[in-house]
């Protein structure tokens, strides 16, 4: 079976993600321009990867790029809730304007742990910049650091989408669109 029968239906495919993502780049590029230090750009692994590669290759700024674990789900398909940082910077966020970098923000619970997290760090800014958003899961209210500015690629429906980095059970991730799986692979 090939991978691509594996898809009910595609939300949004490579050619529509790739043109909302030059335009965030570039929104970034303008709204960074003038800002030192360089920022530093933080991809959420493992989801943000392919996101956090196509974005940072059209930003326009010299910036650092490093990665954080955050863990939150178990392999379905909802939150266990209360997540923990499993792996943390390389670099020195103190003093640094932070660009999270998210595959999708559902109920709010890993990006407000993450900015709190750089809050205790010292970072002086933490901006988000998340390639899908489900505002209507929200649970948890989270405030930017400083002066941070919110990006969003797209809104997503209630949907448990996958590819463009977004796993099912590990899987999935290496799909160039997102879509939604057919209900026989959701087991
Ligand atoms: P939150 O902490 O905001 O509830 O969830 C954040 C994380 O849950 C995301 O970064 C992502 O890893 C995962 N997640 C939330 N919704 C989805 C979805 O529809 N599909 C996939 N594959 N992961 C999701
Ligand atoms: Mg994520
Ligand atoms: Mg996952």
């Amino acid at each position: 079976m090939s991978l691509n029968s594996h898809i009910e239906k595609v939300l949004w495919t490579k050619f529509q993600i790739s043109k909302r993502v030059t335009e965030l780049a570039s929104q970034i590029t303008s709204d960074f321009s003038s800002v030192s230090p360089p920022p530093l750009v933080v991809g959420v692994a493992t989801g943000a990867f392919l996101f956090l590669a196509d974005l940072v290759r059209q930003i326009q700024l010299p910036i650092s790029v490093d990665f954080i674990r955050s863990e939150s789900y178990g392999s379905g398909t909802e939150s266990s809730g209360a997540p923990r940082i499993s792996l943390d910077l390389k670099l020195d966020a103190k003093d640094k304007h932070v660009i999270l970098v998210e595959d999708i923000v559902d109920t709010g619970n890993t990006l407000s742990c993450l900015i709190k997290h750089f809050e205790s760090k010292g970072a002086s800014s933490v901006s988000v910049c998340t390639f899908l958003d489900k505002p209507t899961r929200r649970k948890v209210h989270f405030e930017l650091l400083g002066d941070g500015k919110y990006y969003q690629g797209f809104e997503c429906p209630d949907y448990f989408v996958v590819g463009y980095g977004m796993d099912f059970a590990e899987l999935y991730r290496n799909l160039p669109y997102v879509g939604v799986l057919k209900p026989e692979y959701y087991s």
